[in-house]
């Protein structure tokens, strides 16, 4: 039996997404009740403090109204009557005048003075030992966030732009789920870790975990009914592990897996220079995908052949300024300069789906994945689109620049893509500005519908870049995002394997070169998949450019071929991943656990 002075160890399972281990005392943070900063306000203040504490009450009532009416509809009036309870806790007069009194007698913000209160009757709620009475701290809390979230972003949720994550001291969080916009603004230096409830691999989360080189498990169960803020942590996201007060022993078995992992990056350093190519001398271009001019530095210095997949919404989630063609000329600029001889690929905005555009988004999509995303709304909105164009190809004229569109689904689009693209040409010749005229255009090929079009596609294109993220979640119509299917979502589904064979030999016959840019790209268990289905090229994670480099020097591009023929003939993905599993074990096993 563990003693009061050791807590028990706790381990909670996940899938870890970004590799790295962190331990450091645990914070929460996203969608819980979290307490607001108090502001002090002037005497004259206080009446206008007061209206926006009615205005936020007008505001939730109306969405519990309206939510109750949905669930009405949909799930009969029992269930509805659940939210009698949260408007009853809504408009308790007790609590409205003891706020509004603590606004004027203590001339605070109606934040602080509403949460105070709130606060203070959960804390004594939860401590009564009857179930059904705890049970109603959670509509309390319920109803509170969302009081406090109408007073934080009056406007709806929409318009709130990013709210940095920031904590005092070094810290792992944990949080129901991050957006891509709470991840994008997670400061680096203090938050350590992270892991949450929802989320999959290829969520965006989890690639700008693994961009900002953030350890993190997602997809842990209930996640949030196990943890509390302080409690000493630790992060595996290598096995997707969250341990909560890691024992001795714990900490010892970690202290040798990182050394472990030092050893193999020792090792694997001395491939930083060396070129990538198989055991029988075939070469294939790797290179890095990167979301942030920020990580060139770590590209650089892991040896990528340039960046093959530059991820821009990063501009458009941000503040309005950095979206000027001005702001993106430079930092496209600063790419090629900084990663010559090599180049950098730059895709064309990919906003919708998992990354919402605060300002166009406020009506929310029922299937934002099927909906306004990538190349649709650039072709929507094709001013924004021909500034992306032209500060693309200012770049051009400084260093090797590609450029290249996402989320094609017809022939149509690429060709309007390129009509634009022929105006921003002219547009800058008039001007006077220096370019690349023969800038190597792309097509991204993530859906089911452009890889049976490869052959058309291909007489528009310079090349090819597979999206197998989008490529995967298309065509087995499995939510890359949704934690409840995430066994569903099968890189080595044989459907996939064929389309990204069909889509490389469509590139091979009309002599143009075929990359992956999807986070198969830099799972080394897969490469003998991809090297016999001869891509040409490899765009990965920077942390993952010595792994792949190393797995394609132990492979034989011949045998390769032979065994994709093999794992063509089986009919699940779990055959299919089992065999590139021995393959794996037996070419390169200091690279798979
Ligand atoms: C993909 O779909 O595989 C891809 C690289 O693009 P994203 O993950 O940004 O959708
Ligand atoms: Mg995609």
């Amino acid at each position: 039996m563990p003693d009061q002075a050791t807590p028990e160890e706790i381990r909670l399972k996940g899938i870890g997404v970004s590799p790295g281990i962190a331990i450091a005392p645990l914070q929460l943070t996203g969608s819980r009740f979290e307490e607001p900063e108090t502001r002090l306000i002037a005497a004259d203040a206080v009446a206008r403090e007061k209206e926006r504490l009615q205005a936020s009450l007008t505001a939730t009532r109306e969405q519990i109204r309206n939510l109750q009416r949905e669930i009405d509809d949909s799930a009969g009036s029992d269930h509805a009557s659940i939210f009698d309870a949260h408007l009853l806790v809504l408009d308790d007069a007790t609590v409205i005048d003891e706020v509004m009194r603590t606004i004027e007698g203590r001339q605070v913000n109606a934040e602080s003075a509403y949460y105070g209160i709130i606060n203070r009757y959960l804390e004594s709620l939860r401590k009564i030992a009857d179930p059904y009475l705890r049970e109603r701290a959670i509509d309390i809390e319920d109803v509170a966030r969302r009081v406090l979230k109408n007073l934080r972003w009056p406007g709806g949720e929409a318009g709130r732009g990013i709210k940095a994550i920031d904590f005092e001291k070094p810290s792992v969080i944990a949080a129901h789920d991050l957006t891509p916009s709470d991840t994008v603004a997670l400061n680096r230096d203090r938050v350590l870790a992270f892991a949450t409830e929802a989320g999959s691999p290829t969520s965006h989360t989890a690639i700008m975990a693994r961009s900002l080189a953030i350890p993190a498990v997602v997809a842990i169960r209930d996640l949030l009914s196990h943890v509390h803020p302080g409690v000493q942590t630790l992060i595996d996201g290598y096995h997707g592990l969250l341990i909560l007060n890691p024992s001795a022993e714990t900490l010892e078995e970690y202290e040798a897996l990182r050394q472990r992992e030092g050893q193999l990056l020792k090792k694997l350093e001395k491939l930083r220079s060396a070129e990538t190519a198989t055991a029988d001398g075939r070469r294939i271009t790797l290179s890095a995908n990167i979301e942030f001019i920020e990580e060139l530095p770590l590209v650089k210095e892991q040896g990528a052949e340039g960046v093959g997949l530059y991820r821009t919404e990063f501009f458009y989630l941000n503040e309005t300024e950095l979206r000027s063609e001005d702001r993106q000329a430079e930092n496209y600029t600063r790419a090629a300069e900084e990663l010559q001889p090599h180049g950098v690929i730059i895709r064309t905005l990919d906003i919708g789906g998992d990354k919402l555009w605060p300002e166009h988004f406020e009506e929310p999509e029922p299937n934002p994945f099927l909906g306004w995303r990538g190349i649709r709304v650039s072709l929507a909105r094709p001013e924004i689109f021909k500034a992306q164009l032209r500060a693309i190809l200012r770049a051009s004229a400084r260093g090797k620049v590609g450029l290249m569109y996402p989320f094609l689904s017809c022939v149509e689009e690429v060709r309007r893509a390129n009509e634009l693209l022929d105006e921003a040409k002219l547009e800058l010749d008039h001007a006077g500005v220096a370019f690349d005229p023969d800038i190597e255009v792309g097509a991204m090929i993530e859906i089911p519908s452009a890889a049976l079009l490869a052959d058309a596609f291909a007489t528009e294109v310079d090349f090819f870049s597979i999206g197998t993220n989008d490529l995967i979640q298309y065509t087995t119509a499995v939510d890359r995002i949704n934690e409840r299917v995430a066994d569903l979502y099968q890189p080595t589904h044989p459907a996939v394997i064929r389309l990204i064979c069909d889509i490389v030999a469509a590139a091979h016959r009309h002599q143009i070169w075929a990359g992956i840019c999807g986070e198969i790209a830099g799972d080394v268990l897969l490469t003998p998949l991809l090297i016999g289905a001869q891509v040409d090229e490899l765009s990965v994670g920077a942390a993952q450019i010595l792994r792949v480099r190393r797995a394609v020097s132990q492979l034989d591009s011949g045998d390769c071929g032979e065994f994709l023929q093999e794992a063509l003939k089986r009919r699940e993905a779990s055959d299919i991943l089992e065999m590139c599993r021995e393959v794996a074990a037996e070419k390169y096993p200091e690279l798979i656990d």
